[in-house]
């Protein structure tokens, strides 16, 4: 996999990507830990295909970072175009699911919110999106009952279920579609249970999606 390409499971050919379109505050306990407002509506940012990394390898923290969190998300992976989509449209499109990580530098977006200012440096930096390999959307029966779990140095972090996402997913790629065209190979980041934690350099990650996958990573450091 080079930096813009995913992979899927029984599929020869690298996929090449677009972008990556991740929703934020979509678990009620998540908002609650960061102090955060529920959103009114489905809260969306972009990580641009240069985010993308194998999960397997070791995340990278940005030299202007001392402070990195973890945030680790079911993705999705667009096989068809949708524009200003209905809910009803949204399963046909989708191709396959993986595990994804929202690395976060939690101290360069705090910088940035204060000031009022975009905080893409933040989320969208080289790296910021490690990413497992696709498992076919035929594979996952109910996408919207998985355990998400996640262990840094053994003690469990994130251990919660898709069940309790705000907005489910045809709700969450319909209105993503509303403001940007989903593309085959696009990728949609469906936001993080709570449970989020820092990562340390030399830190080992263990991160199961019950039916997409059981991968182990580290932090470079
Ligand atoms: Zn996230």
């Amino acid at each position: 996999m080079t930096a813009h390409t995913v992979t899927m499971k029984g599929r020869e050919a690298p996929i090449p990507v677009g972008k990556i379109v991740c929703m934020g505050r979509n678990y009620v306990a998540h908002i609650e830990e960061l102090n955060n407002e529920p959103p009114g509506a489905p809260m969306f940012f972009i990580k641009p295909a240069t985010a993308l990394a194998p999960l397997e390898a070791p995340i990278r923290i940005p030299p202007y970072s001392k402070k990195a969190r973890h945030e680790l998300e079911l993705a999705l992976l667009l096989g068809g175009k949708l524009f200003e989509a209905k809910e009803d449209q949204v399963y046909p499109a989708i191709a396959g699911y993986a595990l994804a990580i929202d690395v976060t530098l939690q101290d360069v977006q705090d910088r940035c919110k204060e000031k009022g200012h975009p905080w893409e440096i933040a989320k969208g930096f080289d790296g910021s999106c490690p990413i497992s390999a696709f498992v076919p959307a035929s594979q996952v029966s109910d996408p919207q009952d998985l355990m998400i779990t996640m262990r840094v140095n053994g003690e469990l972090r994130h251990n919660d279920s898709t069940k309790l996402m705000i907005y489910k997913i045809p709700q969450i790629v319909a209105a993503a579609s509303q403001y940007f065209t989903l593309e085959p190979g696009d990728i949609v980041l469906t936001g993080t249970p709570a449970g989020v934690g820092p990562l340390e350099p030399g830190d080992k990650l263990e991160m199961e999606i019950a039916a997409v996958g059981k991968y182990a990573s580290s932090v470079a450091g």
